[in-house]
């Protein structure tokens, strides 16, 4: 399972997981780190998968280009992630060329003799397939809007199995921040609506 860590040197936090049998890094912004009070995650322990996802999901939690030099001597990686996690590895996003997490990009694939195709790569990929690439993104920028809006200008409708992914990762925290919004406001209107009923009542009296 994933831990949270603080870095010694700043205030930050930063993310220690297992994917393919290596200890992954995921940097985590202010916003993650109060989901993740919120939902009574503190410094040094560990939470489910499903929570990483849905941090990743959002932008709030991401791997830089590469890993940073942390020394990770002391940690056991099977301390890091128990198999009975519901939320398998492979629902993590990783670079379709190599598996790895670091530095993820969507680019669109220029192949010689195929249709181009929109694909998740990470940023070492990124650099050495270059001249297949015509759109590179950070990933963590991407949201449903915005990949929809990428698709019909870029005019790249074929997605491989990685994009396809995390389009499906977009989708779902669309559908997450929507039921939030309304969830929000229908309590908004719920304590508005009984207080005028509560004044109302008592100009009554
Ligand atoms: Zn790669």
């Amino acid at each position: 399972m994933p831990v949270l860590h603080k870095y010694k040197a700043r205030n930050e936090y930063y993310i220690l997981t297992q994917l393919n049998g290596a200890i992954v890094t995921y940097q985590i912004t202010p916003d993650g780190c109060i989901f993740l009070e919120e939902q009574g995650v503190a410094e040094g322990s560990q939470f489910g998968r499903s929570l990483l996802l849905q941090l990743c999901r959002s932008g709030d939690a991401y791997t830089r280009a590469s890993a940073p030099d942390l020394d990770l001597s002391g940690w056991i990686q099977t301390s890091l992630d128990f198999s009975d996690d519901p939320v398998p590895e492979t629902s993590m996003p990783v670079c379709a060329c190599c598996g790895s997490p670091y530095g993820l990009h969507l680019v669109s694939v220029n192949e010689e003799g195929k249709e181009p195709f929109l694909s998740i790569r990470c940023a070492d990929c990124c650099v050495s397939r270059r001249l297949e690439h015509s759109i590179c993104i950070p990933a963590p920028v991407l949201s449903r809007p915005f990949l929809k809006r990428l698709i019909g200008l870029s005019g790249v409708n074929a997605l491989d199995e990685s994009a396809s992914s995390y389009a499906g990762l977009l989708e779902k925290n669309f559908m997450e921040q929507l039921y939030k919004r309304k969830t929000t406001r229908k309590h908004v209107q719920d304590s508005l609506f009984g207080e005028s009923h509560r004044e109302g009542q008592g100009s009554l009296l």
